[in-house]
Parts: structure tokens; sequence; C-alpha cells
């Protein structure tokens, strides 16, 4: 991790819990964080689309200190979009971060990289926070082919993207080989890859953009990848379903970021 850069850990809910199980997280979430603050890492969560109102409220009543997201959007403003929703519909409901191009969106609903730059570009005009998800599948790093994957992946996201609306973009590098299958990359892939991606950000003009990881991160390996894999933080999906995993992953962050200072 670098040491000017505060941390961001993103906690992916998927589609689980309800909204009654959802603003029980959240509660367990806002304790652990009052008991043991982490003032240096900025925390995200992000439910499914129907208890997003009933998060934010618990956030916002309660003084939770995380923002909350959602798990996709529909580029349109509004229309026949049967199933969708837009971002001012987000908005409304105080959700300030996006995550776009997720892996499984990707594979199982047909977002192809176009859909995914327009996906993005609607998210940050509309002035919400975007995390742009790459990553490679098994295949493509068996071939060792990670490196082109996910440069062009990041190209076709990010290039043109009016300079205004750079700073509202965060990068999740999440290879599918990892993500739920407990395979975490080590620390060595994960610092390869970051760095790579660093390299292509910086072609774009995209020096401060925060890069995150995701796969399997949990409790016990996020303190040897955030101190050794060069990332800036986490995307995180089933230990972010328990609070004290979610919160762990949050310290770890945090310590790191703190003993660097
Ligand atoms: C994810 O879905 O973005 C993810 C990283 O999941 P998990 O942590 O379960 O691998």
């Amino acid at each position: 991790m670098s040491t000017t850069t505060r941390p961001l850990v993103i906690g992916n809910w998927k589609m689980n819990l309800d909204f009654v199980e959802s603003v029980h997280l959240g509660q367990q979430i806002g304790v652990l964080l009052k008991n043991k603050p982490a003032e240096h890492t900025d925390v995200v969560v992000v439910p499914p689309f129907v208890d997003i109102r009933s998060v934010s409220s618990i956030v916002t009543s309660e003084r939770i200190p995380v923002a909350v997201g959602a798990q996709h959007v529909n580029p349109n403003e509004n229309g026949a979009h049967t199933g969708e929703i837009s971002t001012s519909m987000l908005k409304r409901l105080n959700v300030s971060w996006v995550l776009v191009g997720h892996s499984e969106r990707r594979s199982m609903y047909a977002m192809d990289d176009a859909v995914v730059a327009s996906t993005l570009r609607a998210t940050v005009r509309s002035g919400l926070q975007g995390v742009l998800c790459v990553g490679e599948n098994s295949a493509v790093r068996d071939a060792d082919g990670q490196g082109a994957f996910v440069q062009g992946q990041l190209e076709s996201a990010l290039e043109g993207l009016d300079e205004k609306f750079r700073e509202q973009v965060t990068v999740a590098y999440e290879p599918i080989w990892a993500i739920g299958t407990g395979a975490t990359a080590s620390s060595e892939q994960i610092s390869a890859m970051t760095t790579f991606i660093r390299q292509a950000l910086r072609r774009l003009e995209m020096t401060d953009t925060r890069v995150l990881y995701g796969g399997s991160v949990n409790a016990d390996n996020a303190s040897s990848i955030i101190s050794e894999g060069g990332v800036d933080g986490f995307l995180v999906g089933g230990a972010s379903l328990k609070a004290e995993s979610f919160c762990a992953v949050i310290q770890a962050c945090n310590d790191c970021y703190a003993g660097k200072r």
C-alpha cells in the first residue's frame, strides 16, 4: 500500500440478505466501528437494491461511518428498461458508489466492454463514484495473458473519459479465478498486476486512482495482502457478510496505513 493514499474497503453483499438482515449487519458493523474506529480507512457497503433504502436510513440515523453503494446501474436515465435502476434513483437514496462491470455481471448478464464503458460514464457524470472491476479468468491466467486482457478492459472503459471525471474512478482488480473460490491470488501475483495496472493508468493520466484487490479476501489474509500486494484496499464479497470478518479486513487496512504514515 502507498503511504499517502487512504485505504478503501468495499463490502459487496451480492444477492444475499433481505432488508431486515441487511439492517442488522449494518448495525453490527456500526457497533464494531464505534468500539474500534478505523479513522484512516474509507468503508463502503453495497447491499442488494431492495435493501438500499433501509441501510441508507440506519447509516444516516445511527451515524455509522460507512458510505452506501449499488452493485450495478443502468446507463439510461429513465424509460422502458424493465428491471433496471437509474443513477438518479440511487442518488435519491444517498448512494454514492456504484460497482461497474463486476465479473458476475459481465459473465452472467451480458455486460460487455461497451456496456461497461457507458455504465461507467453514466455513473461518474451523475456525480457518483464508479468502481471499475477488471480481471482475467483462469484460462487467460494459464496462458499468461492477464496483462493484455486487463489492459484491454481498462482502455475500453477509461479511454476518452473526460478529465474532470477521472478522480471519481476506482479500479478493482479481481481475478475471476479467485472470486468466491477461496483461491486468493498470492501477494506476488497481486503486486505484479497492481504495478501493471498503475502503469496503464499512468498512460491514461490517472495517477491518483485507487487500485483495490478482490478475490477471497478475509480476516486471515488481508494484513499480508495490504502490506505486500501494493493495493489501496479491497473489494470483499463473502467475508463482508459477517461484521467481524469485514471489520477485521477494515482494521488490517487501517493498521497498515497508520503504521506507514
Ligand atoms: C467479489 O464478489 O467482488 C468478491 C471479491 O467476492 P469474494 O470476496 O467472495 O471472493
